[in-house]
């Protein structure tokens, strides 16, 4: 069966960066066969899409979709202050209201045009099974593609940690649990629905064995490492009091910088950090709008790019991020760099890239964020025919400028997600009926 995708603007996000504004894409078992412009190729099916502009399926690479159920708490908080607020009610978490939280987190963001998210759990109360399980298990429902995390948090506050001793576990059943999820779930082939990561919480959650055991445990079984870092700057403190060192140093005298591994927001960087991102190939999970609202500040981005760091978007948790939009983050993306830098800080392509091929290449998935040959069949079709669109010419450079937008379709490997602005395999307003009553569990 070859589908060709005809008459829209293709960004393929390659490495020349290459468009095509009357283009197709020919898709076939699930990947991509062909892309160009002009003279079509034959295809058993012609989809018309009117002028639309098509880009790869948007990658996420932070999220905490559990999150959904605690929306706009803790409003005026820092970080630390926020987490501490938080964590007794995510202490409730089981797998019925995981899964209710997935699908909403998910429908959201299949519908703001992404295809791949990144979810990093670490909330995993004595008792609660099957966690991870629940949300891959959503992600299957809608038919999107997930990279779950088994992540961890060891360091109590009885130790000198931030979260309370109820919701730390033992080291032992951590990487245990680590392996055997990676062992049932976890798919290392090209087009994989369902990846699994290592990602113990932040440093000041997580020991220094859980840290190091963790890296072990990823580089032996070939899974991606991740963690959160310099979020807030509070955290820099924090580290020099427990391990006599930056946060930067501390990851670097553990083996945690590298090309398997990626850290969330790095707001706080110095110019030596931002250099040795740069130097080791570690990847970068850009956050800007949680940033914002929890007031924490913006990561040097442009800085990061010039270095050659790997650099994604991520929405990071509905508790901090109360929307999923991946579509709107590529604003922000855009805006945030020019706040701090200047106009000329981030073009409009430059944050599409970010949210595409960059996540891609964050996540360590080169089979994914660009439409090429051989590419999984990951598409994002953006009408171009509503108001917010009138009077532009670029249209690629308009879709990030007038962002937020519903996506009109979503492939994943080839495969209807959404078709007309809505969810093909699942009905949203059933998701969030069943979400509602989820959510009210957690109530304040
Ligand atoms: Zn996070």
């Amino acid at each position: 069966m070859r589908r060709l995708y005809a008459d829209g603007w293709v960004v393929t996000c390659d490495d020349e960066g290459t468009e095509h504004p009357t283009g197709w894409v020919l898709v076939e078992d699930g990947f991509v066969a062909a892309v160009g412009d002009g003279d079509e190729p034959e295809a058993d099916e012609r989809v018309e899409l009117g002028g639309a502009v098509v880009t790869p399926g948007l990658v996420n690479t932070h999220h905490h979709l559990y999150q959904t159920l605690t929306r706009a708490r803790a409003q005026q908080a820092d970080l630390f202050t926020w987490l501490r607020e938080l964590y007794p009610v995510w202490a409730g978490i089981d797998a019925e209201a995981e899964h209710a939280a997935a699908r909403t987190g998910l429908a959201e963001l299949a519908l703001s045009g992404c295809t791949t998210v990144f979810d990093h759990h670490y909330v995993f109360p004595r008792g609660r099974d099957g966690l991870i399980e629940a949300e891959v298990q959503a992600a299957r429902e809608l038919g999107v593609r997930i990279v779950a995390s088994r992540g961890s948090m060891d360091l109590g506050a009885s130790d000198g940690g931030l979260p309370p001793d109820e919701l730390v576990e033992e080291i032992d059943d951590v990487l245990a649990d680590t392996e055997r999820l990676a062992r049932e779930l976890h798919d290392p082939a090209s087009g994989a629905l369902v990846q699994i990561a290592v990602a113990p919480c932040s440093p000041f959650s997580v020991t220094r064995r859980l840290m190091e055991e963790s890296a072990m445990l990823a580089r032996r079984l070939g899974l991606q490492l991740h963690t959160h870092l310099v979020e807030a700057a509070g955290e820099e403190a924090y580290c020099l009091e427990l391990y006599g060192c930056t946060p930067v140093e501390f990851l670097t005298d553990l083996g945690w910088l590298g090309p398997d591994v990626w850290c969330a927001h790095c707001v706080h960087l110095s110019s030596d950090d931002v250099a040795d991102f740069g130097a080791s190939n570690t990847g970068v999970a850009h956050c800007p709008t949680s940033n914002l609202r929890l007031g924490a500040g913006i990561a040097p981005v442009r800085e990061l790019m010039d270095e050659g760091a790997r650099i994604g978007l991520g929405l990071d948790g509905s508790a901090s991020n109360e929307r999923s939009d991946l579509i709107f983050e590529v604003k922000q993306a855009l805006l945030v760099a020019r706040g701090r830098g200047g106009p000329a800080a981030m073009t409009a392509r430059e944050a599409l890239r970010l949210g595409t091929r960059g996540g891609a290449d964050v996540l360590g998935r080169t089979d994914i964020g660009s439409l090429e040959p051989g590419k999984c069949a990951d598409i994002a079709v953006w009408r171009t025919d509503g108001l917010e669109f009138g009077g532009a010419d670029d249209l690629v450079a308009a879709l990030v400028f007038t962002a937020p937008h519903r996506v009109d379709r979503l492939v994943v490997g080839g495969e209807n997600v959404v078709r007309g602005g809505a969810l093909v395999r699942a009905d949203e307003a059933e998701i969030a009926r069943s979400h509602r009553v989820q959510a009210r569990r957690f109530a304040a």
